[in-house]
């Protein structure tokens, strides 16, 4: 693959040095020459410096949410990253704008929206804003409601937005307490709910589905946060039962207000793209601005400037996730292999977990990410204190056989929730968490969970039996 992946890239130097010279000569300026054998040195040095990169491609990096992009991606990014072209407006990006449309409705019909508006962000965060600030724009005065789970950025956006911001507990699984939402949004005080498609910490799935009473009842507005989780709506049938899988709420969204979904979590891209969706078109009146500077008509379609909060925004972004689309397209049996795949990595990885001694199984996996904990330690500090202590041995382990996971601190509450006895000597602790977002992890999940086992701590024999 990689020969072959080499020829493709000086293909695309080549092809754009071509395009180039299509617009005829001119005379290079003598400050603007590079030292190219300077610049190999540099490449040397900066290479080394990579060299202390995280191995987010390698089956045993197990911690967050994260992995390598699509060799498409790869490919897509810098073919459109040569020729810089700017999403702003259709001037700056006549082709990238292009694509960028196709994408997003695509994005659109993974989630069946009957109708859509929308764009590529720079992230999730990012997106999350434009549905708030849309939502502030929509239901003035009143507040954003969303669980103790969700993503630590919605609070800071309500914030930076002025809106009210309202966290309501969840349950045993990690989902919303909806009753808790209701009583509030009864009250008047909650214009907008955000429920979460997956949460970051253990992949919960909000009750999408019950909250929509909420939107009939109460004119509540809906924004669906599924940035790790939104690529699950490729798994839309009813009979996944080796994937222990529900897709009512998937298909739910449908009906909500807005959704964001990150292409650099499950949509194999680069860092530098998440992505907005609103259900009715016609929030772009929210976003109306004056430019002085770039070509917009008003109201015209096309200008991805007019329905966005940001100015300057990558075209070869769109220009990646538009080729890894036609390579890997938005199908059961296109992208949603990927994800059934990592589904049962998830399943099994649980499976093994919840059958060895020396680890327990802090819940149920919901998607792809397992969270659990060394089994020996009887308290809260002791579990915290494990877990760290064995996510830096496996991570600073010679590297041949280094394994990487993440920790995840969680109240003595939730572990109390999910039926653990620990003596709670701590108001909270860490955990150890999995996002096993790589199919080949599918294939190794015994390796990794005897590998993982293999770094907790002994239990002591006193406490056997
Ligand atoms: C990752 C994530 C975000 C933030 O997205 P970024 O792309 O990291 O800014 C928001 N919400 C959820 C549920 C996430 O998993």
């Amino acid at each position: 693959m990689s020969s072959e992946l080499s020829k493709l890239l000086s293909r695309i130097v080549d092809a754009t040095r071509e395009w180039e010279a299509s617009f005829g000569e001119f005379g290079p300026h003598p400050d603007t020459g590079v030292d190219v054998e300077r610049l190999g040195a540099v490449v040397d040095d900066l290479l080394t410096r990579l060299g202390a990169s995280t191995p987010f491609f390698h089956p045993r990096y197990a911690g967050q949410m994260t992995r390598a992009p699509h060799p498409a991606a790869v490919v897509g990014y810098l073919a459109g990253m040569l020729v810089n072209p700017n999403n702003h407006d259709f001037a700056g990006g006549p082709a990238t704008t292009q694509m960028e449309h196709e994408v997003v409705a695509e994005l659109a019909a993974m989630f069946a929206l009957p109708a859509h508006i929308g764009h590529l962000t720079s992230s999730g965060t990012i997106a999350n804003l434009e549905a708030l600030f849309v939502a502030r724009q929509t239901h003035p005065g009143r507040g954003v409601l969303f669980s103790a789970d969700a993503h630590f950025t919605h609070e800071r956006m309500c914030a930076l937005l002025e809106m009210p911001a309202h966290r309501v507990p969840t349950d045993a699984r990690g989902a919303m307490d909806l009753d808790a939402a209701e009583r509030l949004v009864r009250s008047g005080a909650v214009g907008t709910i955000v429920l979460t498609a997956g949460t970051t910490g253990v992949g919960a799935i909000d009750p999408i589905v019950d909250a929509l009473t909420l939107k009939q009842q109460y004119g509540v507005r809906l924004h669906v946060d599924a940035a790790y989780g939104g690529y699950f709506a490729l798994l839309t049938s009813d009979d996944e039962l080796e994937l222990e899988w529900d897709p009512a709420p998937w298909r739910a969204i449908r009906s909500c207000d807005s959704v964001v979904v990150d292409p650099h979590k499950h949509g194999l891209q680069p860092y530098g793209c998440g992505a907005v969706l609103f259900a009715d078109p016609a929030v772009a009146q929210y976003y109306h601005h004056d430019s002085p500077y770039t070509r917009m008509f008003s109201g015209a379609p096309g200008h991805l400037g007019e329905i966005s909060l940001e100015c300057s925004r990558s075209g070869a972004a769109a220009a990646a996730l538009w080729t890894t689309l036609q390579m890997v397209p938005l199908r059961r049996d296109g992208l949603g292999t990927l994800l059934a795949s990592t589904r049962r990595a998830a399943l099994a990885f649980a499976r093994l977990v919840a059958q060895s001694s020396e680890l327990t199984l802090y819940q149920r996996p919901e998607l792809d990410i397992v969270t659990y904990f060394p089994s020996a330690p009887r308290t809260m500090s002791g579990v915290d204190a494990a877990s760290g202590q064995m996510l830096s041995d496996g991570m600073f382990a010679p590297r041949s056989e280094a394994i990487f996971l993440s920790t995840l601190s969680v109240e003595a509450a939730g572990f109390r929730r999910r039926g653990h006895r620990l003596a709670a000597d701590a108001p909270r602790g860490r955990i150890l968490r999995s996002a096993l977002m790589k199919p080949e992890q599918e294939l190794c999940a015994a390796e990794l969970v005897a590998q993982i086992a293999a770094l907790a701590p002994v239990e002591q024999a006193a406490h056997r039996r």
